[in-house]
């Protein structure tokens, strides 16, 4: 049974207060709070069996090894991918990206065509359109409605056999609109495209099937999942990860080095140069343990009634907008009260204890398209309570009266 209450125990730096009042924390799209269970597999890494990876013979390395390759071995059973190396451990979704965006440039050619979707966060932008730079690639755009959804009418017209890879996330990070990605992706594969989905805002509140899905890259980072920061995952069919060439060179990721020539290691290790964040990768493997054991369906169920009850709650209030309007969304709400800047609201509710985040939330074309500078976007949690949305919509009526 789903129970709140007992959840929020697991969660200590959710006792605490800031500015004198407990801490609501709304800002959980942009990083998840981390449970008791995850810290004491950090600390229990660093206490007993500190060491580096694949490389030693002695216990403790060992031990790593092991533990972090378990860790590999959940990821891939969470994601239900084929192979254990094709889960690539990065230091979260934009590295992951980055690989895919430079790993493509001797694949693609001047003239090819790549399509992105209008509500992108930067990190799924900025690779594509270097990509698109230094290759003379085509970049275009699937552009949304004033809800929030793509267009998948104009999506139909953009594919071509020029089109050589889609990208697109599978939800967006300021609107929080749930993506059709199964289409999206069908329909690439039928003009020979591949497709990346990035799933950093997915993983919080639903377990995709790569194989289902028949994707050909999902990336997501640890910290959005109640793991820590500086890891994250690239899931990459074995074909595509095999065409594409190494990203970073040096240690982990080579067979043999001569001053003539390198051959590269087989997967994962190929995409794994450098001493990896080894405690990061096995506590990553503990927060999806965390999060399957409360389990995904009850989490959903749960964030939904936060998100019905937060925009019946705050359309309450006169003169508030909310931004993203999806038939199908998840629990973030972005929102604007005419005439006054997010960033003041935000601040004001910063000195109730309230967090959420305000600005252009890594996603400016989103923001153009409504012609707004931001918005201030309260993103909730499967720790988050109906009581906690109740201070938020208290908190927004205050800063209205304070700044109006
Ligand atoms: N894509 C989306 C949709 C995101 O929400 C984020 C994080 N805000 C990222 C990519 C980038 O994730 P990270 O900073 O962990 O690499």
């Amino acid at each position: 049974m789903f129970n709140v209450k007992e959840i929020r125990k697991d969660f200590p730096i959710l006792k605490r207060e800031v500015n004198g009042k407990p801490l609501v924390y709304l800002d959980n799209a942009a990083t998840s709070q981390t449970p008791k269970q995850v810290i004491d597999v950090i600390t229990d890494y660093y206490q007993n069996y500190n060491a580096n990876i694949h490389r030693g013979v002695h216990a403790l390395s060992q031990e790593a090894t092991d533990k972090y390759e378990e860790a590999r071995n959940k990821i891939q059973q969470h994601f239900n991918a084929a192979k254990a190396h094709e889960i690539i451990f990065t230091s979260g979704t934009t590295h992951s990206i980055n690989i895919v965006a430079n790993g493509f440039s001797s694949l693609i050619q001047k003239g090819d065509e790549i399509l992105v979707s209008a509500m992108e966060h930067h990190s799924n932008i900025v690779p594509w359109q270097m990509l698109s730079e230094r290759t003379g690639a085509v970049l275009k755009v699937i552009p949304m409605n004033q809800k929030g959804e793509l267009q998948m009418d104009v999506y139909d017209k953009l594919l071509s056999d020029k089109t050589k890879l889609v990208f697109c996330n599978h939800i967006s990070n300021a609107l929080g609109t749930i993506n059709p990605i199964e289409e999206i992706i069908t329909k690439a594969h039928n003009v020979g495209a591949a497709v990346l989905i990035d799933g950093a805002q997915a993983a919080p509140h639903l377990v995709a099937d790569v194989q289902k899905l028949d994707v050909d890259f999902y990336a997501i980072s640890a910290h959005k999942v109640c793991g820590p920061t500086g890891v994250g995952m690239l899931y990459g069919k074995e074909k595509w990860l095999n065409k594409l060439p190494p990203y970073q060179g040096g240690g982990e990721m080579i067979a043999e080095v001569t001053f003539e020539k390198t051959t590269y290691a087989n997967l994962p290790h190929k995409f794994e140069a450098g001493t990896p964040n080894i405690c990061g990768g096995i506590a990553f493997g503990a927060a999806l343990d965390y999060m399957n054991k409360i389990g995904f369906e009850a989490i959903a169920n749960y964030e939904y009634e936060l998100l019905e009850y937060a925009t019946e709650e705050l359309l309450k209030i006169d003169g508030l907008k909310i931004y993203g309007t999806a038939k199908n969304k998840t629990s973030v709400i972005s929102f604007n009260i005419d005439g006054v800047h997010p960033y003041d609201i935000g601040s004001i509710l910063d000195k109730l204890g309230i967090a959420v985040r305000t600005g252009h939330h890594c996603a400016q074309p989103i923001m153009d398209f409504y012609k707004i500078p931001g918005t201030v976007r309260a993103s909730f949690s499967f720790y988050n309570t109906i009581e906690e949305v109740d201070v938020l919509v208290a908190g927004v009526n205050r800063a209205k009266n304070m700044l109006l």
